[in-house]
């Protein structure tokens, strides 16, 4: 979704001397790694596109993920960046030395470029679980973003470990098919329940003749978001106060076994965890072939699940949806920056940058959706195209000669993540509960504040926060090792 944005945007600001760099055969990202029964974006449909490219055909109000994905293979048609993208060709090496970055691929190709941008998202390396025996399982067992659609579900026995996002979407789809589901829950997750209006063909074709309603339904929808909850999880009183109104009524009135109900029931405030939008999960809990084990793991057998109360669930099917190690970003890449320091080593004390996009020491680096963007408060792709433009007005600063590379400095960075901390206090991500917001010192790599705050701050770089004058790098350049 990024790299097609960054594609367009630069080729509009007159950079065509563009590489994209893309480890797998198509485009899609996230939409094209996650394929489980259920995928679906939670974020209302038509803001969930690029600001510049409505999209008046989307089946229904939350998009499914195989049209999201026929939107991005669309966009990236449309704009001749199929032919052009160097598919199944993943960047190895990105070493930085005397003002360029020298790239290696999984082709053996080299590089040798001015500014890099890492596209790579944020929720694409599956996190296994760390339970012990997990590989002596003897059924099928596979990661949500892996799905292994060979094997038919119906007449088998099937467990999942996890209720996130990835978890309720699943629950709520294959629940229906005839198979006895064993969901293991860790931590129960707050629900609220969105009805997912169909729109009709004759609606589409209204939408279509009617770019303005369009327009104005993305409008509508980005306003809702951002003033219930946007502004619930960044500490706004009365918006939390809706929402967590929605989610407990939402509880209330659709388990109605007790017992059931307070084992669903969260003991953490509203939007610690990543709220759930599900106008179905708890139905599918409901359902006569679904159980619903709190006990925790013990291990795993050959069998199945072993729960801390000595039982073996035997399964034939063992699901992961266990999430994401959202601080890995663009590894496995061997990125280098300035004197060789690699990112590891950058961030060893801490995954942090300037504006999420900067990192010091590795200049003319983006680091598109890095640690701190606003995730989970809002449309991602919004964010993309705020940062996107942001850096649109670095390079061309860069191009001006009013930067002789683009690198924030570490004081930058030490402030702008003061900055963060300072805000996180009034957050609910840190009432209480873990999530995969935090970071190892459980500090949540999220933005604390307003939407309006965040786009307000990246309409014009602060030329005092970056490197004036780059080191001397006089010496010769050196190739990638
Ligand atoms: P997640 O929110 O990190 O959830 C992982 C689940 O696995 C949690 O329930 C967790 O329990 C459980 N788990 C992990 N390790 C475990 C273990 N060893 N034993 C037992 N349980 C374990 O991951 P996700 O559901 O894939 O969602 C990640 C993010 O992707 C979401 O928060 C959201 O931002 C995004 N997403 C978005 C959509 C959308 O519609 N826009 C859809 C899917 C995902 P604990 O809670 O106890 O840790």
């Amino acid at each position: 979704m990024t790299g097609i944005l960054m594609a367009i945007r630069l080729r509009e600001a007159g950079i065509t001397d563009i590489q994209i760099l893309e480890k797998a055969d198509r485009v899609g990202g996230t939409w094209r790694e996650n394929t489980y029964p259920g995928v679906a974006c939670d974020v209302p449909a038509h803001m969930y596109t690029y600001s510049f490219r409505a999209n008046p055909r989307w089946s229904h109000r939350f998009a499914h993920g195989d049209e999201i994905q026929d939107y991005f293979e669309q966009v990236a048609r449309e704009q001749g960046l199929s032919e052009t993208i160097r598919f199944n060709e993943a960047v190895e090496q990105c070493h930085y030395h005397a003002g360029k970055w020298y790239l290696k691929t999984s082709k053996g190709s080299e590089l040798e470029v001015d500014f890099v941008v890492s596209a790579t998202g944020i929720l694409h390396h599956p996190a296994y679980p760390d339970i012990p025996g997990l590989d002596s399982f003897g059924g099928e067992m596979w990661h949500t973003a892996r799905w292994n659609h060979d094997v038919d579900l119906r007449g088998k026995r099937v467990g999942i470990i996890g209720t996130g996002s990835t978890a309720c979407q699943v629950i709520s789809e294959i629940s229906a098919l005839d198979c006895d589901l064993t969901v293991f829950q860790r931590t129960a997750q707050w629900v609220v329940s969105v009805p997912d209006k169909e729109y009709s063909e004759q609606e589409k074709a209204s939408l279509s003749r009617n770019p303005s309603r369009l327009a104005t339904l993305r409008r509508r929808y980005a306003f809702a978001l951002r003033n219930t909850f946007s502004k619930a999880v960044t500490g706004s009183k009365l918006p939390h106060a809706l929402v967590s109104w929605m989610a407990k009524r939402n509880l209330r009135k659709s388990v109605r076994d007790p017992q059931l109900r307070a084992r669903l029931t969260p003991d953490y405030p509203v939007g610690c965890k990543r709220l759930i939008i599900s106008s179905r999960f708890y139905e599918a809990m409901q359902r006569d072939n679904v159980h619903l084990e709190t006990t925790a793991i013990d291990s795993i057998s050959e069998q199945g699940v072993v729960t801390a109360d000595g039982k073996t669930h035997q399964l034939d099917v063992l699901i992961l949806a266990t999430g994401f190690k959202p601080f890995d970003f663009m590894r496995p890449m061997d990125l280098r920056g300035r004197d060789g320091v690699t990112i590891d080593e950058a961030w060893k004390k801490k995954v942090q940058a300037y504006r999420s996009l900067c990192i010091p020491g590795f200049p003319n680096f983006f680091l598109m959706l890095g640690p701190n963007s606003p995730i989970g408060n809002y449309s991602v792709i919004a964010m993309s195209e705020v940062q996107t433009d942001y850096v649109l007005k670095l390079i061309d600063l860069w191009r001006r000669g009013e930067m002789a590379t683009v690198e924030a400095t570490e004081d930058a960075r030490r402030r702008y993540n003061e900055y963060l901390k300072a805000g996180m206090g009034k957050t609910v991500w840190v009432r209480g509960c873990q999530s995969w917001y935090l970071d190892a010192d459980g500090d949540p790599a999220m933005w604390p504040y307003s939407w309006e705050q965040w786009v307000a701050e990246h309409q014009q770089p602060a030329l005092g926060d970056f490197v004036r004058e780059a080191p001397d790098e006089a010496e010769p350049l050196r190739p990638a090792a």
